[in-house]
């Protein structure tokens, strides 16, 4: 996925608010039924299982600042089996990102976003990349799942908000990005699932 993601005013879906995001999924669900993701969805679901198969299947992560398009901040690259995520990213960012590239993974090319770049905004690298990114936080908002998936790639847990304070609960994992108290994190989640 894109970082800033702005071709000419037009911002996008991953970026978008989840409610806009929701509702632009509901439009493309009712215009595409015919859509493979809508089945693999019930059959293939992102479950802690799935992660293991993942993991088990050969999928590294590596966190890196290599990226050579200066906006990307995570890719996945099908053929080597790697997610690439960028270092800098903290906290919520981080945690969506990786999910994003991890729905990716596991659903394989049928979401493919790649060229959005330069197709930015029309035909399926656009609504590609709303599912990919509403099913990825469908994921990241399930505390259970977001601990799984946070120590199966290896990484330091970060807390933000109410699902990641409830995945990792300590005060000492907050997240820096966060200014608020402890006790508003937990009325907070970052999704609004
Ligand atoms: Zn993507």
């Amino acid at each position: 996925m894109e970082a800033t993601q702005q071709r000419e005013g037009v911002t996008a879906p991953a970026n978008w608010p989840s409610k806009r995001l929701d509702d632009y999924v509901t439009l493309i669900r009712r215009m595409t039924p015919e859509k493979r993701i809508w089945k693999d969805m019930r059959v293939k679901p992102l479950t802690p299982r799935a992660i293991d198969a993942l993991v088990s299947g050969g999928w590294k992560l590596i966190v890196t600042s290599d990226f050579t398009h200066e906006e990307s901040i995570g890719s996945t690259l099908h053929r080597e089996q790697e997610i690439h995520l960028e270092h800098s990213l903290i906290g919520y960012s981080r945690d969506k990102v990786l999910l994003h590239e991890i729905v990716h993974a596991h659903y394989g090319m049928q979401l493919y976003d790649g060229m959005l770049a330069r197709a930015f905004g029309f035909g399926n690298a656009c609504q590609n990349n709303a599912i990919t990114d509403w099913i990825a936080r469908k994921a990241r908002a399930k505390h259970l799942l977001l601990r799984y998936v946070i120590s199966s790639f290896g990484l330091k847990p970060s807390v933000y908000d109410a699902t990641s304070y409830r995945a990792f609960g300590s005060r000492e994992k907050v997240c820096r990005q966060w200014s608020s108290s402890v006790e508003d994190l937990e009325k907070v989640c970052m999704d609004g699932f």
